[in-house]
């Protein structure tokens, strides 16, 4: 079935992960079956330039081909605005430009006794893992530096899901 673009009433495709670079950065981003390829970039676009730079301002900026972010702008906005909404937007998109994974294998994560994962959720559920240490380490230190708590970084090496191993039996 060929569904029409809701924006622009051109041949949507099919639902898919695009990839392109904004700002020297390469965002993935998730284009639904109702939306082209040009207006979903489109659309992420204006949301990071009218939504998230609004209110964190320049999150991310990229030097010698290396994505930085400002973590320091991050804790300080949420700080002091009670805003899960914003924040979950915020952490959608350093998802999107490949600053937080749902995937733990090779990812870093922020650990307390327990052990409790600290590490940000989006929408209540998701859980986020760390791609780069420097990024595990400046959140850490920031969000949880004052606990009185004892937390630690952990890199996740290996994960075997529990499909593999309950079928590896059979
Ligand atoms: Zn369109």
């Amino acid at each position: 079935m060929k569904h029409t673009c809701y924006k622009c009433k051109k041949y949507a495709g099919g639902p898919r992960v695009i990839v392109f670079e904004y700002k020297g950065m390469a965002a993935h981003v998730f284009k639904d079956g109702m939306t082209c390829e040009e207006c979903e970039k489109k659309q992420w676009k204006d949301h990071y330039e009218n939504d998230i730079r609004r209110f964190v301002g320049d999150l991310v900026s990229v030097s010698d081909g290396k994505t930085i972010v400002d973590w320091t702008a991050y804790h300080k906005v949420f700080s002091e605005r009670r805003s899960e909404g914003l924040k979950d937007r915020v952490n959608y998109f350093l998802m999107d430009v490949g600053i937080f994974s749902v995937y733990s294998e090779r990812n870093w994560e922020i650990v307390s006794a327990g052990p409790i994962g600290l590490n940000p959720r989006t929408f209540g559920a998701t859980y986020l893992y760390f791609v780069r240490k420097e990024d595990a380490i400046e959140y850490a230190r920031l969000e949880r530096g004052r606990t009185l708590y004892n937390w630690e970084i952990r890199h996740i090496d290996k994960v075997i899901p529990k499909d593999k191993i309950v079928k590896s039996r059979n």
